[in-house]
């Protein structure tokens, strides 16, 4: 064995740096602090030609970067959708780096494989998805939509006769993809992996639920009705969290003969809270599902998962041997699920998640951040110069700020938005971002985090309420 004395003094240095930062997220400022310059310029060294001890690598790093790690492990970060880190699963995700398996195949790791495939069986039952569905642990929701819509074209071509693995997609069938217009970024760059085109994503309007109306899908589910189609619902989209009404849609697009696949990237997890599940009513009848460890279920980053009701087109999609070849019936191998071949142990985070806070724990996890955002957003919109947009039903909110001046426009009140935004993240307290909604330029709030309190609502509600006074005075 080599001497373990450098991964001693690494690794114990890295535990105290760790351990500060975890510390000090109470009393840090939330935004970061050093400039681009700044960093650039302590980080952008020539490369050294001599060696250098492990543990003086990592107090470089730290000190380096020090200004340039923004506070999203701590309560007060209420910026676009990012989730904190659950000790058990932070833990874990150290462990998966020491351990350096590579989760591509059971050979290589033989507990990452088994993991995983404990993994799908209990995100199944959270998210109330049917046990026969095939399952990949992705890096996120973006490769989580890739892999599922993979399956779907292989399905949907393979109606036509088509074998897009083989054959490619020069000369085959067009598919489009109707969703309602809400939908994510990472959908029309899937359907550009994919092959698909981002034409082939017809964003449809969205009633003042902000979801897609069934009138609407059977409209565009009829022109052109023998186009092959995925229809894509929203489990939660990304400004006010709306649900489509997968009990109506998804019949109605099985109907027209369309595979549907569900963005759920943090709103799937309401349905392991008894109190929110009533928004996923239906939704274990999609042909696929995508959503995310690393917002909502407080895993370290690089974790997601794709489900696919339809495991063989899923297999056919993904598997780097024929379908037909099996190698051994008794292990799950991933990389027959997976689009890439080396690739982390990242079961070992999500498992250790889920056992860290049991089944209630995941619905009081969602409870508490639902409860949060609804704190945050009334208690924000009851400020003088403040407007509510969005009341959050599940853990997203709109507000927005009134510029005080006689007769602003609302062009006006854009500006102040984003500057009153911005006097927030200033002060260090909390960190929103901001967005525009149908039209509105709006500060957004998201709570995702299983650190956020009643402590740091009323700390938020309390800097918003600073940031405008000082902007009025
Ligand atoms: C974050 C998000 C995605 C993309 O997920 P990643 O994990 O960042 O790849 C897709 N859809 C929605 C609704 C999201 O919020």
């Amino acid at each position: 064995m080599n001497d373990t004395s450098s991964f001693r003094l690494a690794l114990e240095h890295a535990l105290h740096h760790s351990l500060t930062h975890l510390e000090n997220l109470e009393q840090s400022p939330v935004a970061a602090s050093a400039s681009l310059q700044t960093l650039r310029e302590r980080l952008n060294r020539s490369l050294n030609s001599e060696s250098m001890p492990a543990e003086q690598v990592i107090d470089e790093l730290v000190a380096d970067t020090a200004g340039g790690i923004v506070g999203s492990a701590g309560g007060r970060f209420f910026g676009w959708v990012i989730g904190g880190a659950l000790p058990a699963a932070l833990a874990a995700d150290w462990l998966t780096s020491t351990w350096d398996q590579n989760a591509a195949a059971y050979a290589c790791g033989p507990a990452a494989a088994v993991i995983e495939e404990v993994c799908g069986t209990w995100l199944k039952d959270l998210l109330g998805l049917p046990g026969h569905a095939s399952f990949a642990l992705t890096n996120g929701c973006q490769m989580a939509h890739v892999t599922a819509l993979a399956a779907a074209r292989n399905a949907l071509l393979e109606r036509a006769d088509w074998k897009v693995e083989r054959d490619g997609l020069f000369g085959a069938p067009k598919i489009r993809i109707l969703s309602g217009d809400q939908f994510h970024g990472s959908i029309t760059r899937a359907a550009r992996l994919l092959g698909l085109g981002t034409n082939a994503v017809i964003g449809l309007p969205v009633n003042a639920a902000g979801q897609l109306a069934a009138a609407t899908l059977e409209q565009a589910l009829q022109e052109n009705s023998d186009t092959l189609t995925i229809v894509l619902l929203q489990a939660g989209d990304l400004n006010i969290g709306a649900y489509d009404c997968f009990e109506e849609l998804i019949p109605l697009a099985h109907r027209y003969g369309a595979w549907v696949h569900v963005d759920g990237a943090f709103g799937l997890w309401a349905n392991a809270s008894p109190r929110h599940r009533h928004l996923l009513v239906g939704v274990e009848h999609a042909d696929s599902w995508a959503t995310d460890g690393h917002k909502w279920l407080n895993v370290p980053y690089d974790s997601g998962f794709a489900f696919v009701a339809h495991p063989q087109a899923h297999r056919n999609a993904m598997s780097y041997t024929a379908s037909y070849v099996s190698t051994n019936d008794q292990v799950r191998e991933q990389s027959d699920w997976n689009p890439e071949w080396s690739r982390r142990g990242r079961g070992f985070a999500a498992y250790a998640a889920l056992r860290q806070l049991g089944r209630h724990g995941v619905a009081a996890l969602i409870d508490n951040c639902c409860d949060g955002a609804h704190r945050l957003v009334t208690g924000i919109a009851a400020l003088p110069g403040a407007e509510l947009v969005w009341e959050p039903r599940i853990n997203q909110g709109l507000v927005r700020f009134l510029d005080p001046k006689p007769a602003a426009t609302e062009s006006e009140h854009d500006q102040w938005t984003d500057a009153v935004t911005s006097a927030v993240l200033a002060s260090g307290v909390a960190l929103f971002s901001n967005t525009t909604w149908r039209g509105k330029r709006c500060m957004r709030v998201s709570v995702c985090n299983w650190q956020t309190n009643a402590q740091d609502v009323a700390r938020a509600v309390a800097a918003v309420g600073d940031a405008l006074q000082k902007k009025n005075a």
